[in-house]
């Protein structure tokens, strides 16, 4: 998939055949039972059948190759879906469904779904804490929202100023590694805690500004190392932040250059798309829409649509 002209972002056969391709690397697996005996599944063949439909002989059920997925029962295309899992996966600084609408010829409305749907694919499932003997992972915090000192002084909320009214982000970023990223009430040394305890490995060196939440909960890191921003001090030796500042840097161009805002409701999924395009930041475009198309797999009940 990583060519735009790929027949699989038009032809409708191509495309199913792709999907199939890289959800059953093995063999069809039948979503209802599991049942992955290919002398137990037939597929139904001649005029009066639909193209990719499957018959399971072990439950006696039917099923396409986006039964189970955030794609069932969708009307748009599958061959429209691969087209926009490209175009999301490989764009530096993201989508908005505006821009996906033009691209694809579709209504507000479905480009608005499938965009929300292919974030819920980008979710991968975190394998383990982050970092180890001999690494080192930056936390750091950061407050997603309007630019107050942007807006017509008659129209700043005083209650907007600094980190109130806005919305905290706080990620991990083990160098040279995975970045995750968490939406947190407000950030403390007692929200903080637990999401470093589940999420960095002990054995780790931790890295983080001076802020008086990381004071405790660093002490039982193998090595905690502050850097001073308030005297300009952003970098000493190996001591900085600056992986972290560029995973939220990238987000922020990207959500305001191309957003503008974005609602509380839907920070989380902005997280998971902009770690998701951290996390694979070295593989190809092609590849990433594949990743993209693997995780549409057992999402469909997790998803609700908002309207
Ligand atoms: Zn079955």
């Amino acid at each position: 998939m990583s060519d735009i002209q790929n027949p699989a972002f038009y032809d409708d056969n191509k495309a199913r055949e792709a999907l199939e391709a890289i959800r059953w690397p093995n063999g069809v697996v039948c979503p209802h039972c599991g049942n992955l005996d290919q002398a137990k599944i037939a597929q139904g063949k001649g005029k009066a059948h639909r193209p990719g439909l499957y018959y399971c002989a072990t439950c006696n059920g039917q099923f396409t190759v986006t039964v189970g997925t955030v794609m069932e029962r969708s009307k748009i295309p599958i061959s429209k879906w691969l087209l926009a899992m490209h175009l999301m996966g490989a764009s530096k600084k993201g989508m908005s469904a505006l821009q996906l609408q033009r691209m694809l010829g579709v209504t507000y409305k479905s480009a608005w779904f499938l965009c929300h749907r292919i974030r819920e694919a980008m979710t991968t499932q975190a394998r383990g804490p982050l970092g180890g003997s001999g690494k080192t992972v930056e936390a750091d915090e950061t407050y997603m929202g309007g630019k107050e000192k942007n807006k017509h002084v008659g129209k700043r909320k005083r209650s907007n100023i600094g980190g109130q009214g806005k919305q905290a982000v706080f990620a991990l970023v083990e160098r040279d590694g995975e970045s995750r990223s968490f939406r947190i009430a407000t950030i403390t040394g007692k929200t903080l805690r637990p999401v470093l305890m589940q999420h960095v490995d002990r054995e780790s060196t931790l890295m983080t500004d001076q802020g008086g939440q990381y004071y405790h909960a660093g002490k039982e890191f193998s090595r905690h190392e502050t850097v001073n921003h308030g005297i300009d001090e952003y970098v000493r030796g190996d001591a900085h932040t600056n992986t972290a500042e560029c995973r939220f840097s990238l987000m922020k161009r990207a959500v305001f250059g191309t957003h503008h805002s974005i609602s509380e409701a839907h920070l989380s999924r902005y997280l998971v798309e902009w770690d998701f395009k951290w996390n694979t930041r070295k593989v190809k475009d092609g590849e990433r829409a594949a990743l993209i198309a693997k995780g549409i797999d057992g999402k469909r009940l997790t998803y609700r649509p908002t309207h």
